[in-house]
């Protein structure tokens, strides 16, 4: 049987990803509305890891079930790691990916490849009712490019390139996304703690 687990997200892009890629495995992913919680949280840590930690703990304190959270965002060397943690905040919530993406590639212009280098990072924690809290990261990296391209994926997959598969994140189909990105990397590690752990 499948084990029931709440995952701490409002973001349904990042729903749609996370449950294709832990489709094939124990775990059951209830949305947050399914769950009947709200996401109110406020996501004061200084780290991806602290942020994903927030979000589980509290929904996990709130509903006394596991909860999965994560937390990620692109960094731009160029920028010193900007938009990083603020990349869902940055230029504000309601401004849309076009206009983001068209501003990085603004403040990139004129920067040459090898200083456009950039990479998503996920951390995901999972709170269990009996207080362990389980962290893990993943990582996708790649670089800025010089144009927007791609339908596929969401927020800035259209702007970051990826030298190995000669294409831009948003081009690719979303099974090889999954296998590919941050997030693919570290759901599939932290199915892989819970295993340890005995939680699944
Ligand atoms: P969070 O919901 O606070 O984790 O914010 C994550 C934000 O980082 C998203 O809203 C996107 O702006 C960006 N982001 C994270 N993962 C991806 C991805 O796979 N593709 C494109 N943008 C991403």
């Amino acid at each position: 049987m499948k084990k029931r687990m709440i995952f701490a997200t409002g973001n349904p892009d990042k729903l749609r990803e996370i449950r294709m890629i832990l489709s094939h495995s124990e775990m059951e992913i209830i949305s947050m509305k399914e769950a009947g919680v709200s996401d109110d949280i406020i996501e004061d840590g200084e780290t991806f890891e602290e942020n994903a930690v927030i979000k589980a703990r509290t929904i996990m304190e709130r509903t006394g079930e596991i909860v999965l959270a994560d937390d990620s965002g692109l960094e731009i060397d160029f920028l010193d790691k900007a938009p990083g943690i603020y990349s869902a905040r940055f230029m504000g919530k309601d401004t849309s990916y076009e206009i983001k993406n068209a501003v990085l590639l603004e403040k990139l212009s004129g920067v040459p490849d090898e200083e456009r280098t950039a990479r998503f990072v996920c951390a995901i924690a999972c709170a269990v009712p009996d207080g362990r809290i389980l962290t893990c990261n993943g990582v996708m990296e790649g670089i800025i490019g010089y144009e927007s391209r791609g339908e596929n994926g969401f927020g800035y997959d259209p702007i970051f390139y990826l030298p190995e598969c000669g294409c831009y994140s948003a081009e690719l189909d979303p099974v090889r996304k999954n296998e590919l990105s941050h997030r693919g990397k570290a759901l599939r590690r932290m199915r892989e703690i819970l295993l340890e752990e005995g939680i699944l």
